[in-house]
C-alpha cells in the first residue's frame, strides 16, 4: 500500500496538531532502510503542561458521559481502525520494521481491545451493601481524572490500545507518549480516530523519555501513570509516582522460560519456539528467550531448530514472504551483537546465526541473523538478562523439579510456556512457575480478555482484561443512614 505521510507531525493537544513551543523536532526512521520517514515535534515540560491542562478542561464534561455514550464512541473508533487496517499496518511496518503480517495482527488487536472494553464498561457495576443502623453503602466507581500513559516501540499502537481503551471506558482523559522510535501510528490514530472524541480527551505528546517522559510522569496534574517499557526506566517512573502519591502500573521486561518435555507435539512445539523468539525480531517482552529442553530430546530438538532458524527469510517487512524484520535501531542492534559476543565468551555453543546481515540487499537496515546458542547454563548472562533480539539460549534439563527451579531462578516473571501432552504434568509445572502468564501447549497468545502483566521485576498491574478498568477508577463509598 502506498502511504503518504506528513513531512512533519505536531503534538496532538486539545484535538489539533500543534508544534512544540520550542520549535524543536526529531526524526523517525525506517529501520529496514535507514530512510527518514517524518519529523516529529519534540515536546518539553511546557508542552506537557498544556496537554495536561487541555485534558483537565475536557474532563469536566467527559466524566459526565454515560457508559453507553463512551461505549458507542469506542465502537466508532474501532471501526475507523478496522477500516484503515492496511494503512495502520503499513505505517507500523515502516516505522518499527516488523513484518506486515505481524503489524496486521497488532492493529487487529487494537480493534479488539477497543471493542472488548466498550463491552466491559456496559456491564460494569458498583455495589450496594446493607449496613447497621438501617444504613447502606453505595459503592461507586469514579474515573481518576487525567492519566499519563507511556508506551514502548515494539508494539507501538497495540500497547497504546491496551492502555487507551480501559482508561477511556472508565471515563478518564489521557495524555499519552509513544516511544521516539515509533511515534507515527499513534499520531495517525489521533488524526483519524481522535475526532470521534471531544477535544482534549485524548492528547498525544512526543519527545524524549528524559524530557517529555519525565515531565509527564512528574506533572502534578496527573492522577495515575501506566508505563510499559524497560525495568530500569519503570523503576524511576514508579519512584516518581510514589512521591506524587498516585497509583501506577508497570509492564516491564522479561526472560520467559519455554519448556519442552519429550511427549510434546513436536512440530507445533518447534514452530512455537521459533515464533516465540523470532517474532518481532525477538523484541517482545514475553519472548520465550530461555529454552529448556529435556535431555532425552535435546540434541534432536536443537538440531531441527537450528535448521528452522537458518531457513528464516530475513528482510524488509513490507516484502511478501519475509518472516523476520530488522531490529528497531542501531543501538538495539549493537546491544544484541554485544550479547552474542558475551554468549560466545561465556562458553555457550553458537549453533547458528550470530552475525549482522550486511549484504547489499539489506541496505542500511539493522538486520541480525536468527541466533541459537546451545549448552547454555542458567547462570550465564545470556540466560539471565533480557537481550531483546533474535537470540535464543537452549538449556538441557533432566527432571520436572530441576526445570521449575531453573525457570524460577530469574529476576523476571512475565510469561512462559510448557509443552507436554500429559495434562497433569502440564498443570503441575505451569502452576509452580512464578510468572503472570503461562501458556500450555501454545505460546504468545494474548487476545483481549487475557490478563497480561508480570511477577517480580516484570512489574505489576494487569492489562487487556476487564480488571484493568479497576486501575482507572477510584472508589467512592456513600454511607446512607435512613431514619426509622
Ligand atoms: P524504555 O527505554 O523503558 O522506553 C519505554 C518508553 O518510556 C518510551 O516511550 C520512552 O521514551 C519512555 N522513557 C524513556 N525514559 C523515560 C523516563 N526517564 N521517564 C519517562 N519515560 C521514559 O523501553 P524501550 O527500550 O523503549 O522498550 C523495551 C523494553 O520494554 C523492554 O525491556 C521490554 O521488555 C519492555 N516491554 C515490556 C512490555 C510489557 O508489556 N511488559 C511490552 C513491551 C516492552 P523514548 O522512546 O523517547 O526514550
Ligand atoms: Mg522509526
Amino acid at each position: 500500500m502506498d502511504i503518504k505521510l506528513e513531512k512533519m507531525y505536531g503534538l496532538f493537544i486539545n484535538g489539533e496538531f500543534v508544534p512544540a513551543q520550542s520549535g524543536r523536532t526529531f526524526k523517525t526512521c525506517n529501520p529496514a532502510t535507514g530512510e527518514v520517514l517524518a519529523q516529529i515535534a519534540m515536546a518539553s515540560a511546557d508542552d506537557v503542561d498544556c496537554a495536561v491542562k487541555a485534558a483537565w478542561a475536557a474532563f469536566s464534561s467527559w466524566k459526565k458521559t454515560t457508559a453507553r455514550e463512551r461505549s458507542e464512541i469506542m465502537w466508532k473508533i474501532s471501526d475507523i481502525v478496522e477500516e484503515n487496517l492496511e494503512y495502520f499496518s503499513t505505517i507500523e511496518t515502516l516505522d518499527n520494521g516488523k513484518t506486515l503480517e505481524e503489524a496486521r495482527a497488532d492493529i487487529t488487536d487494537v480493534v479488539d481491545q477497543f471493542r472488548y472494553f466498550a463491552g466491559c464498561i456496559r456491564t460494569d457495576e458498583g455495589s450496594y451493601v446493607e449496613q447497621d443502623n438501617h444504613g447502606f453503602n453505595i459503592i461507586r466507581k469514579e474515573p481518576l481524572g487525567v492519566v499519563a500513559q507511556i508506551v514502548p516501540w515494539n508494539y507501538p499502537l497495540s500497547m497504546a490500545g491496551w492502555k487507551m481503551a480501559p482508561a477511556l471506558a472508565a471515563g478518564n482523559c489521557i495524555v499519552i507518549k509513544p516511544a521516539s522510535n515509533t511515534p507515527l501510528s499513534l499520531l495517525e490514530f489521533a488524526r483519524l480516530a481522535g475526532k470521534e472524541l471531544p477535544n482534549g480527551v485524548l492528547n498525544v505528546v512526543t519527545g524524549s523519555g528524559h524530557d517529555c517522559g519525565e515531565a509527564l510522569t512528574a506533572h502534578p496534574g496527573i492522577r495515575k501513570v501506566a508505563f510499559t517499557g524497560s525495568t530500569d526506566v519503570g523503576t524511576g517512573v514508579g519512584e516518581t509516582a510514589g512521591k506524587n502519591m498516585i497509583p501506577f502500573t508497570l509492564e516491564l521486561g522479561g526472560k520467559s522460560a519455554h519448556i519442552i518435555f519429550p511427549d510434546c507435539q513436536w512440530d507445533r512445539a518447534l514452530n512455537a519456539v521459533k515464533g516465540g523468539i523470532l517474532g518481532c525480531a525477538g523484541q517482545i517482552c514475553s519472548a520465550g528467550s530461555r529454552l529448556f529442553v529435556h535431555k532425552d530430546i535435546y540434541d534432536k530438538f536443537v538440531e531441527e531448530l537450528a535448521d528452522c532458524f537458518a531457513k528464516v527469510r530475513v528482510g524488509n517487512g513490507l516484502e511478501s514472504g519475509i518472516e523476520m524484520g530488522p531490529l528497531v535501531d542501531e543501538r538495539q542492534m549493537e546491544t544484541v551483537l554485544k550479547y552474542i559476543d558475551i554468549g560466545i565468551k561465556e562458553g555457550a555453543r553458537l549453533v547458528t546465526g550470530g552475525r549482522r546481515i550486511t549484504e547489499k540487499f539489506y541496505n542500511e537496515g539493522f538486520f541480525i541473523e536468527p541466533t541459537l546458542f546451545a549448552d547454555v547454563t542458567n547462570h550465564m548472562r545470556i540466560a539471565q538478562e533480557e537481550i531483546f533480539g533474535p537470540v535464543l539460549s537452549a538449556i538441557p534439563f533432566t527432571s520436572e523439579k530441576e526445570v521449575i527451579e531453573m525457570a524460577n531462578d530469574s529476576p523476571y516473571g512475565l510469561a512462559g510456556g510448557v509443552w507436554t501432552q500429559d495434562i497433569n504434568r502440564g498443570i503441575r509445572v505451569v502452576s509452580q512457575i512464578d510468572a503472570g502468564l503461562m501458556w500450555l501447549n501454545t505460546f504468545d497468545m494474548y487476545p483481549a480478555g487475557t490478563p497480561f502483566g508480570g511477577y517480580k521485576k516484570s512489574g505489576f498491574g494487569r492489562e487487556a482484561h476487564k480488571m484493568t478498568m479497576e486501575e482507572y477508577f477510584q472508589v467512592k463509598t456513600i454511607y446512607v443512614s435512613i431514619e426509622e
